[in-house]
């Protein structure tokens, strides 16, 4: 998952940005509220860490204006403020889900886990496609009962697949998913996870194709979609 991370505060940036990153997620990060808004327009994000008090334009701006544009992407809202008044603010605005610092990374990561699931609740939790199961929240992947050993950009790659199983996915929306802007991946990366994934896959009967010009599927081996 892709995850926009905006916070002024280098400390508390920093734990965030460590703990996403540890979680698998791409992240990209911003520091204030006009390169946000920048960013919203023009990436896909799974979700929004979004602190409130901000430099140029406020959090709570930033959000009014990705509610106005229709964007459906989950916005933690982090504040220093622990009014009522600021709480009822950020709900209204359209945030899902509200956290107020200090807060334990560990509860900043359930909520996101919490967050995440309920924008997919059609395929909740985990994925089955053939012999193949993919588990989204711990992040693992069986055949049969046997663990697939996969890095993290494997899984990263394989998750996004399989929550799009029997349909084409384009290169560039995997590449998309993947990376933030400070990460250099190109397309020869993703074809490199994905022959890697083909291998590892393939003792199960589940096959990731090639559509020739439009990206890649994952089915079962031999079925005709
Ligand atoms: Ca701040």
């Amino acid at each position: 998952m892709r995850l926009l991370i905006v916070e002024d505060d280098p400390l508390i940036a920093d734990g965030v940005i460590r703990a996403m990153r540890t979680a698998g997620h791409a992240v990209d990060h911003t520091t204030n509220g006009e390169a946000a808004d920048q960013a919203l327009r023009q990436y896909p994000y799974d979700l929004v860490v979004l602190d409130l008090g901000l430099p140029k334009v406020d959090g709570i701006e930033v959000l009014r204006r990705l509610r106005a544009r229709q964007s459906g992407v989950p916005v933690l809202v982090l504040t220093a403020r622990d009014s009522l008044t600021d709480r009822v603010t950020g709900l209204d605005a359209g945030a899902d889900d509200y956290l107020v610092k200090p807060f334990d990374l560990p509860e900043l990561e359930a909520r996101v886990r919490a967050l995440l699931r309920r924008q997919q609740p059609n395929v909740a939790g985990r994925v089955q496609i053939g012999d193949l199961a993919v588990d989204m929240t711990g992040r693992s992947a069986y055949l049969g009962d046997r663990r697939i050993e996969l890095s993290s950009r494997e899984f990263g790659v394989l998750e996004v697949l399989a929550r799009r199983a029997g349909r084409v996915v384009g290169k560039d929306q995997l590449l998309e998913s993947l990376t933030g802007w400070d990460e250099d991946v190109g397309m020869n990366a993703i074809e490199v996870y994905v022959h890697r994934l083909r291998k590892k896959l393939e003792p199960g009967g589940v096959n990731i194709r090639t559509i020739r010009g439009l990206g890649y599927l994952l089915d079962k081996s031999g079925s005709n979609a």
